[in-house]
């Protein structure tokens, strides 16, 4: 049996909480899928720098650059946000990405028929959307030099290496192959010579990956398409900044924070997170709803450790939960059954198991037969 390294995260507020319902779901996938995993915990973010004065501690960096994965639940809370901006939990988190090296963010965006009244966007819109944004999460203007600002003005860098996009074009292509074979590159070439670099690097990549198919679209029209009509897209790829915009307007087409997973890779490394932050004022109430992190494990199966089949098991426990009506309190609407972080684990565990024993009985009738 395969075993991996994989270190755990929980960090602060709801973290715990959700990354110990996920760690439950993914001992019962790991049997299922005949693998073992080797679980590491360690501190991060507000916990750490209460016991350590640091939010990212060195054995916990030292720890992630052994694993094979990562899995984070959240860092944060108003107890730390008078602390001076190195020793504030966010900082560990863009300190560990850069460690990692984890230059390219996923972020799917899928829409539950189920949860399909809780969008903002009308349900004929967005039923059945399934979009993937893949942000570079490393460099443009986030992070290119020249910045800086002073009495009478500000001033801040874009600029791209061709390493840089055909890395995340290659991820992107790579992803588009798994999925419905559709990319497109997010740009602003009409305007910026940035972009149009982005564009040519993205083209040459292209002829490495004939099957899929490319199109382009400039940012301001992405954002408008998809809250207009965001079944057009299957995976979208963009740089950072137009990233960090998009994720979010994706984000909000499923119209639940608590139900979006994410991965964060890079070369040698990937860390998997949910979208949401640690919701400090329902911490410790057993009202957090633990699927974006569920999901999160799903993606980590498929994406870190080739086991798509067991990540799709997960997601098919998940559906068939919703569908059956049960909800936290943050996805509830009026036919729904409220149940608890608990109860939810308790459901989608009970899913995933009668998934396994299906495929059992599928196999012996047809044995049989
Ligand atoms: P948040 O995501 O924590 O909460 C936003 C709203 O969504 C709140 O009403 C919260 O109760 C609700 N919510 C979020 N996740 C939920 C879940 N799983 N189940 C049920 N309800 C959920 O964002 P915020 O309030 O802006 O930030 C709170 C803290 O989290 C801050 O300190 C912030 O810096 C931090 N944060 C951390 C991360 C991260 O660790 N990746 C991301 C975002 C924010």
């Amino acid at each position: 049996m395969k075993t991996y390294q994989l270190t755990v995260l929980s960090g602060d507020g709801i973290g715990p909480e959700v990354v110990d319902v996920a760690l439950d779901v993914l001992s019962v996938a790991s049997k299922q899928a005949n693998i073992q995993f080797d679980v590491t915990e360690k501190l991060m973010g507000g916990c750490a720098f209460e016991k350590t004065g640091h939010p990212l501690p060195q054995d916990t960096l030292d720890a992630c650059l052994e694993s094979d994965a990562v899995l984070l639940g959240a860092v944060g809370g108003p107890k730390w946000d008078e602390l001076p901006h190195e020793k504030k939990p966010e900082q560990a988190l863009l300190g560990l990405r850069k460690a990692l090296g984890l230059f390219s963010n996923l972020r799917p965006a899928k829409v539950y028929d189920a949860l399909v009244d809780a969008s903002s966007l009308k349900s004929e819109i967005v039923r059945g959307s399934d979009v993937m944004v893949v942000r570079e999460l490393t460099g443009g203007i986030y992070f290119s030099e020249p910045r800086g600002m002073d009495d009478s003005k500000g001033w801040n860098t874009l600029a791209y290496e061709k390493e840089e996009v055909d890395r995340i074009a290659c991820v992107a292509f790579e992803l588009a192959q798994k999925r419905n074979g559709r990319l497109t590159s997010v740009h602003k070439a009409n305007v910026l010579e940035s972009s149009q670099f982005w564009r040519e690097c993205v083209n040459r990549i292209h002829g490495d990956y004939p099957d899929v198919s490319l199109s382009e679209m400039y940012v301001d029209n992405a954002a408008m398409q998809l809250v207009r009509d965001p079944r057009q897209f299957d995976v979208i790829v963009t740089q950072n900044l137009f990233g960090d915009i998009l994720s979010d307007i994706a984000a909000m087409i499923t119209g639940s924070l608590g139900m979006l997973p994410s991965a964060s890779m890079g070369k040698k490394y990937a860390m998997y997170e949910p979208v949401h932050g640690s919701a400090p004022e329902i911490a410790g109430t057993n009202q957090a709803n633990p699927i974006a992190t569920i999901g999160s494990i799903a993606m980590m199966l498929e994406y870190t450790f080739n086991e798509p089949e067991s990540a799709q098991r997960i997601n098919r426990a998940i559906d068939q939960v919703l569908k059956d009506g049960y909800r936290t309190k943050d996805i509830a609407s009026k036919d729904s059954i409220i149940v608890s972080t608990s109860e939810m684990r308790n459901h989608i565990i009970e899913n995933l198991k009668q998934d396994e024993t299906s495929i059992i009985e599928m196999v012996r009738t047809s044995y049989e037969e």
